[in-house]
């Protein structure tokens, strides 16, 4: 394990999967998001509905850190809107502002 600290750039649901993964290596992520909070790109467009069922959304790696939280995931066959699916994965996971 290193403890090397990586710049992720984007806080939507790619940068998020990889700061779980560094998060898994023993890695400190710090994610840089140009928006006003995490999921940004997504809530621009909140209202669709997703075409990919839940399972395809969500990364192992966020989701292994998530439940560690208690967090509850939706069923793995339900297709989301793009608000749901930001809420349920940036909020829990959304890094703390600095
Ligand atoms: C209408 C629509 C419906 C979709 N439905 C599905 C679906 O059902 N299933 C599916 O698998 N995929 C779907 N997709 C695709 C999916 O949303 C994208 O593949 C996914 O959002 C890509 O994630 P990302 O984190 O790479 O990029 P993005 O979601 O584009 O996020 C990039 C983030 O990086 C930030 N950023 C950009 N530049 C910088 C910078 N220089 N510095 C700091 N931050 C920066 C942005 O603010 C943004 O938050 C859909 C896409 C759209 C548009």
């Amino acid at each position: 394990m290193t403890s090397k600290t990586v710049a992720v750039i984007g806080g939507d649901p790619v940068g998020l999967a990889a700061a779980a993964h560094l998060m898994e290596r023993g890695m400190t992520p710090i994610v840089l998001e140009a928006g006003e909070r995490t999921g940004h790109a997504v809530r621009q467009w909140r209202h669709v509905q997703l075409f990919s069922p839940w399972k395809y959304n969500i990364d192992g790696a966020a989701a292994r850190l998530l439940a560690s939280t208690g967090w509850n995931p939706p069923i793995r066959k339900s297709i989301l809107r793009a608000a749901s699916c930001s809420t349920t994965i940036s909020i829990p996971l959304g890094p703390r502002r600095r």
